[in-house]
């Protein structure tokens, strides 16, 4: 079986073993086993990977290979992970805690990706310009070239793909990294890119630590852009270390993102999102719903119900089917959220609910629900990226508003309401890049998923993921061949109309 082997990194078209000699435990967090061993990468891994594809793009043909040759391959792709879909779901489950319908519906959801950029790749994207002078001046979209690509671990595989396949989609070739927490997926994938058969050197998996392996991927002079999704922290410093070859740059980084109910909102819908909101992949959602505005009318009642439910919800093994809630990632980010716990109650909020670490092996941790907060606790302004809802109290429209906006971030945000005009109010001065109104979380392969503010730069999906993995050049063409006579002063027909720009 699989996991038996080591989990070897795939540069230029190969399985192999890093240079380091070194490896890494891999664990399942619903029961702290080992349940793999991959290599772990060096510099000098990632530096051949680099070449390979800058290679790849530059010499071997790929940068003009046909974009109907790239449709196909990920077709294939496509066919292949949809075949693989069940497998593919237990190992994300076991890698990721996550339970077995959420990674089911990760692993649709990359099929549909796949499916979606191989369309977008033979789609028209050129454009002309009307020019003042005697020329028919056009726009073509080239790709950008090699790209270093940054997953997390919270999406393991969903993550790697949504940027992959734009970007054999555009004809750049890539090194990816996955977290080091998760890397079982994207290697199993791997496998099915290697059945394919791209040519070697188009895509190339490094394995390891992102302070080494990732830094070597943003500092590489040989690699033209960077789509890292993470903590704005490490998005931070990706940005300060890229600007040293002035790399181009895509930020998906994280919220803290608001969910406003109103009191003529449908009550069951919004205490039904607002659990989804937070709780869902155990709030290690980059645009959870973590805090949660309630319009003081209803606020009694509302929290009250929200409480009884999150008291309700199974939390367990992901591969039990019960399981509603699977455990955090690592004993890492189980300390950083027993941490805010702390810093909550020293803060003066109340805690109505969780608050623990569950008394079992494996890394489960309680819905958890604060109030009494105020808007400058820690726990309202940071990303905690655990199940810790927090809850504030507004009387008007203008609070809400006031209240949504007050953070570094801007990922997301949604509104609860039966009134159409006041949801389009809220919608249109949430200062966020993915929102909705009375519903939370659904998101679509066809439209643009990126933040404002400090949650990042850029998008990813739609049209706008593709846009972000092509240069733009323009190409203009004279219909009137003739000297310009600019430097000879007796003849100067073409001068005026070069001028007139
Ligand atoms: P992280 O920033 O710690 O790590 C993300 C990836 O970056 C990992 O592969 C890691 O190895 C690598 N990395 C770490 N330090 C690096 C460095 N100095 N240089 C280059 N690479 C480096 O984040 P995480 O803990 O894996 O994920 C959680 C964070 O991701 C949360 O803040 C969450 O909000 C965010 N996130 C954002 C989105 C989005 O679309 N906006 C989606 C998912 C997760």
């Amino acid at each position: 079986m699989y996991l038996n082997d080591i989990g070897r990194m795939y540069i230029d078209g190969k399985w192999v073993m890093s240079e380091s000699g070194q490896t890494r435990k891999i664990l399942n967090p619903a029961t702290e086993e080992i349940i793999a061993t991959v290599t772990e990468g060096s510099k000098f891994d990632v530096q051949k990977a680099i070449v390979s594809a800058r290679r790849a793009f530059d010499k071997d043909g790929w940068a003009n290979s046909k974009a109907r040759d790239r449709a196909e391959l990920l077709l294939k792709l496509a066919d292949l992970l949809e075949q693989d879909c069940k497998e593919m779901s237990i190992l994300e489950t076991l890698n990721n805690g996550k339970p077995l319908r959420e990674a089911e519906y990760d692993i649709q959801d990359a099929v549909n990706q796949l499916k979606y950029y191989a369309g977008l790749t033979t789609k028209p994207h050129g454009q002309t310009y009307d020019v003042p002078d005697d020329m028919q001046s056009m726009v073509v979209r080239e790709p950008i070239g090699v790209v270093g690509q940054i997953i997390p671990w919270n999406y393991p595989l969903v993550m790697a793909i949504q940027k992959i396949a734009p970007a054999i989609a555009a004809g750049c070739t890539v090194v990816i990294k996955p977290a080091e927490q998760t890397p079982l997926t994207l290697i199993r994938f791997f496998h099915l890119i290697d059945q394919v058969g791209f040519p070697n050197g188009v895509l190339n998996l490094v394995l390891g630590e992102g302070k080494i392996v990732g830094t070597e991927l943003v500092k590489s002079e040989l690699i033209d852009k960077i789509a890292f999704t993470g903590g704005t922290e490490t998005g931070r410093s990706i940005m300060k270390v890229a600007a040293d070859t002035i790399k181009k740059v895509g930020l998906e980084l994280g919220g803290k993102s608001p969910n406003i109910v109103f009191a003529d909102a449908d009550f069951e819908t919004a205490i039904d999102y607002a659990l989804f909101g937070i709780f869902a992949n155990q709030g290690q959602v980059c645009s959870a719903g973590s805090r949660l505005l309630i319009e003081e009318s209803i606020y009694e009642r509302f929290v009250e119900e929200l409480v009884n439910r999150a008291k309700d919800i199974e939390v367990g093994n992901g591969m039990d089917e019960s399981t509603e809630m699977g455990p955090l990632i690592s004993q890492v980010q189980l300390d950083r959220v027993l941490n805010y716990v702390q810093i909550g109650l020293e803060e003066g909020a109340t805690l109505l609910c969780g608050g623990k670490r569950m008394n079992r092996k494996g890394f489960f941790f309680e819905p958890t629900i604060f109030t009494n907060t105020t808007p400058s606790m820690r726990i309202v302004q940071e990303e905690i990226f655990g199940p810790v809802l927090v809850i504030q109290k507004f009387k008007t429209e203008e609070e809400a508003l006031e209240l949504a906006n007050g953070t570094k971030y801007g990922l997301a945000g949604a509104v609860f309401t039966n009134d159409v005009a006041k949801a389009h109010r809220i919608i249109k001065g949430l200062r966020a890049g993915i929102t909705w109104i009375n519903t939370y979380h659904p998101t679509f392969n066809e439209a643009p998923w990126g933040g404002y503010k400090q949650s990042g730069i850029g998008r990813e999906l739609g049209t706008f993921g593709l846009e972000e993995y092509l240069e733009v050049k323009q190409i203009n063409i004279s219909l009137s061949v003739q000297p310009s006579n600019w430097f000879r002063k007796k003849n100067r027909t073409l001068q005026s109309k070069l001028v007139n720009k």
